[in-house]
């Protein structure tokens, strides 16, 4: 089981993970059909990221659509083990 972590010092906010995944479970550029949502507060300078029950993983990735689309390296997968999951 895999998980995805988020560093917010790094997000940008740029919506591409949430996108790529979109592409994961839809095939399509799908907001809505992500399983991660990014909302920019510019006025905050700020950025909320979250991650729901949706998230598979991407087991036949070698690497998560998401964290390979990252490329400001905002997200990291963390393997879990059977117990932790
Ligand atoms: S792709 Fe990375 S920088 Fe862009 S919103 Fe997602 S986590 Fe943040
Ligand atoms: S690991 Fe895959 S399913 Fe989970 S958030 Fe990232 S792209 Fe979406």
């Amino acid at each position: 089981m895999r998980a995805i972590t988020w560093d917010g010092q790094r997000c940008y906010g740029c919506r591409s993970c949430q996108l790529a995944c979109s592409v994961h479970h839809s095939g399509s550029f799908w907001p809505e059909r992500s399983s991660i949502q990014v909302r920019r507060k510019p006025r905050a300078g700020t950025v909320e990221w979250r991650i729901d029950d949706s998230c598979d993983g991407c087991p036949q990735e070698a690497v998560p659509m998401c964290i390979a689309h990252c490329t400001y390296e905002a997200l990291h997968l963390v393997e879990l083990t059977d117990d932790a999951a």
